[in-house]
């Protein structure tokens, strides 16, 4: 399923905001651009994490997966299916519904280039 578009409103409320955000870090830095780079990483840090959950939370995910899964990719197209997830494969998680984030239920383990061919057939690039 491909990424939902905002509609023209929806786009401008998001413009809103993203210049909100960027006037509150341009007053509270005052021209301090070292502050200023921290701040915005931070922000953007912390907006991803609300998407995405922290690191953390994705590594134990990812462990819970592959023994959920035993080390096997979930991929259906997947070249190398007896070939077992570990470090070297760089396993990634892959959301079945990108919007309902990294769960155990939206998620699955599969190889890193399943999941690149995975993001194809869904739409994404
Ligand atoms: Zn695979």
């Amino acid at each position: 399923m491909a990424n939902p578009r905002m509609s023209d409103d929806e786009l401008t409320t998001a413009r809103q905001i993203l210049n909100e955000v960027r006037n509150g870090i341009s007053e509270t830095t005052k021209g301090d651009q070292k502050f200023g780079f921290a701040l915005r990483r931070y922000v953007y840090k912390k907006l991803s994490y609300d998407e995405r959950g922290s690191p953390a939370h994705r590594a134990k995910l990812k462990k819970l997966k592959l023994i959920e899964q035993k080390g096997q990719c979930a991929y259906h197209r997947c070249p190398v299916p007896g070939k077992k997830l570990s470090k070297d494969d760089e396993p990634e998680l892959d959301r079945r519904d990108a919007i309902k984030g990294y769960t155990s239920e939206n998620t699955e383990i599969v190889h890193h280039g399943c999941h690149r061919q995975s993001q194809v057939d869904k739409g994404f690039q």
